[in-house]
């Protein structure tokens, strides 16, 4: 469920610039922001200007959103340089999926060969 949370999410804050991040993207439903220890080359965090406890939550509430999060994420690929090559978007959910920060997000990874299953 959609939430006000802005007092206590630290993404909320990124997203109402209360807090300062790297900033490559918004539009009206979604804010990507470079992570602040990249993994990958290209590591970038999409987030919701709402807040959800994860993407499975924007997506039952705010399916709109969700089209958005991923078309903000496609369009940072290809200005980043790492979408003819290919990216990869993860969505971690849960605790024991090495979800920490409990505000919806997207990872956008890429500018590195991937390996598979993920850890
Ligand atoms: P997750 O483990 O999937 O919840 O991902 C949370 C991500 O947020 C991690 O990759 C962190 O490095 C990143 N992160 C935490 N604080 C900040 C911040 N202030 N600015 C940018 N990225 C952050
Ligand atoms: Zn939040």
């Amino acid at each position: 469920m959609s939430e006000d949370k802005t007092e206590d999410c630290l993404f909320c804050r990124i997203a109402s610039d209360d807090i300062p991040a790297d900033v490559v993207a918004a539009n009206d439903h979604a804010v990507a922001f470079r992570d602040i220890s990249p993994v990958a080359p290209t590591h970038v965090l999409v987030i919701p200007r709402a807040h959800h406890a994860n993407l499975g939550e924007v997506a039952a509430d705010e399916p709109e959103t969700l089209v958005e999060m991923v078309r903000l994420a496609r369009s940072v690929a290809e200005a980043d340089g790492v979408a003819g090559d290919g990216y990869r978007l993860v969505a971690n959910t849960g605790a024991a999926a090495h979800q920490t920060v409990f505000h919806a997000h997207l990872h956008l990874l890429g500018g590195r060969p991937m390996g598979w299953p993920p850890g």
